[in-house]
């Protein structure tokens, strides 16, 4: 059985995500963490957080653990103060999923999000019902503190040259969902010294005006604004703001693959050393990689992967392929705001959006998903004798099938019954043509 999925644990609030299934998850955490330690736990905006965190909070106490209540913020927001005051962190969030959901992420003590390995002996305390529980006197405390937020914004502010953007004094539309991101985006902008319009920056799990994912077709009020308002920049984040998607100063919507090349190739002119992505992302990072002359590690998909791999390899710059960039003079967490604070620092330089966006090379991708009972097995299958075939391959997560003019890439799914397929070439045609390829190869196994 499998209680952890790429990103924490997820599902519908008070139906999957119950504040049972916290309490003993938080449980599991304390008994994994020696029954000693203190713990932030924080949420998100949505409406069943404050349920879920109470949850959570009495599973820690319960536990034995300090707890230091740090309400609402970003997940990158907590990840930064448990690095800096607590032992492990819990972060009530289901990130970018619809309004219903709800879930938990746990936090390590260096503010990454705990490993597989140490998913896995979670995993086996909770389906084992092994929590141990503190004696009456040492049931844990509860403290709060408030000022986790402020500290994140100092931390990215220290971490960029922030004198220079204050100099341009950009005009940027910021559009937080109604998420976490609200509490701290426009706080740090204007901090940054940037005039700033707001939308949707009320807190409120409701999620009136738009699904927390930040598709560039539920953004249309912030693009209009951005060309309205003669903008620099707009900016929206997803619903626990460790991503952000930006448009340009035209309106248009940068596409997150385009993101993450420009911002490595912007890394990259500042200082050389190894980068780290996903095999679901790019061909562009390859490109970038080969022509800084640095190293490109690709790893299993999930941010995690990234941000280990990063620490592991002191790389300087990692990221995936959905507006989630990490930067390790910051932490090593997907970012959004600090995303958005570095893009500052670089048109701070002269360059806009858009010619920052086209000055990376120009890749078509497709992806299509096939239903299958077996999803694991049959990509198992399709590895082995992809291999005996001597075919340029990569099996870091799924098959990753490279040819000369692109790639395609067979993954399955943890947690539904079907197989993904990626892929990406030059032109619109061949991407699709790819695909395809990749469609039938499934087929013929399935
Ligand atoms: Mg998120």
């Amino acid at each position: 059985m499998k209680l952890f999925g790429t990103n924490g644990v997820r599902g519908i609030a008070n139906e999957y995500m119950t504040p049972q299934m916290v309490m003993d998850i938080v449980r599991s955490f304390g008994t994994f963490m020696g029954n000693k330690g203190t713990v932030a736990i924080g949420r998100d905006t949505r409406i069943s957080g404050e349920m879920l965190k109470a949850a959570a909070i009495a599973g820690a106490l319960s536990s034995g653990l300090t707890v230091i209540d740090v309400g609402i913020g970003p997940t990158p927001s907590i990840q930064y103060y448990v690095r800096h005051h607590a032992d492990a962190g819990i972060v009530i969030t289901a990130s970018h999923n619809p309004r219903e959901y709800n879930g938990i992420k746990l936090i390590d003590g260096d503010g990454t999000e705990i490993s597989r390995e140490d998913e896995k002996k979670i995993e086996q305390i909770y389906f084992t019902k092994e929590f141990k529980s503190a004696p009456w006197q040492y049931t844990g405390d509860l403290r709060h503190d408030l000022n986790a937020n402020d500290l994140y914004i100092k931390g990215i502010i220290n971490a960029i040259n922030a004198d220079v953007v204050r100099e341009k004094k950009f005009k940027i539309i910021a559009d937080t969902g109604c998420g976490a991101g609200s509490l701290t985006l426009p706080f740090l902008l204007r901090q940054l010294g940037c005039e700033v319009i707001s939308i949707n920056a009320q807190v409120d799990g409701t999620f009136p005006s738009r699904n927390p994912e930040p598709t560039p077709d539920v953004l249309t009020q912030l693009s209009e604004l951005v060309i309205k308002e003669k903008a620099d920049m707009g900016v929206a984040h997803d619903g626990d703001a460790d991503r952000a998607v930006f448009f340009d100063e035209n309106g248009k919507f940068i596409d997150e693959e385009v993101l993450l090349a420009m911002m490595a190739k912007y890394v990259l002119e500042q200082k050389k050393g190894t980068i780290v992505t996903p095999v679901s992302s790019s061909q562009r990072m390859l490109d970038i990689a080969k022509e800084a002359n640095v190293d490109l590690i690709w790893t299993a998909v999930g941010s995690i992967n990234v941000a280990r791999k990063m620490m592991e390899l002191k790389a300087v710059f990692g990221g995936e392929g959905n507006g989630g960039l990490i930067f390790p003079e910051h932490q090593y967490c997907r970012d959004g705001a600090m995303s958005c604070a570095k893009l500052l620092e670089i048109m701070a330089s002269g360059k806009k959006l858009s010619e920052m966006a086209m000055s990376v090379p120009v890749y078509f991708n497709s992806k299509t998903k096939v239903e299958c009972h077996e999803p694991k097995k049959i990509v198992e299958k399709i590895k082995e004798d992809i291999i005996l075939k001597n075919i340029k391959v990569d099996t870091t997560d799924g098959v990753k099938i490279w040819y000369e003019d692109g790639w395609v890439l067979i993954r399955p799914s943890g947690t539904e019954p079907i197989i993904r397929i990626f892929a990406e070439s030059r032109t619109k045609e061949r991407a699709m043509e790819l695909m395809n390829e990749g469609v039938q190869v499934v087929k013929n196994y399935g």
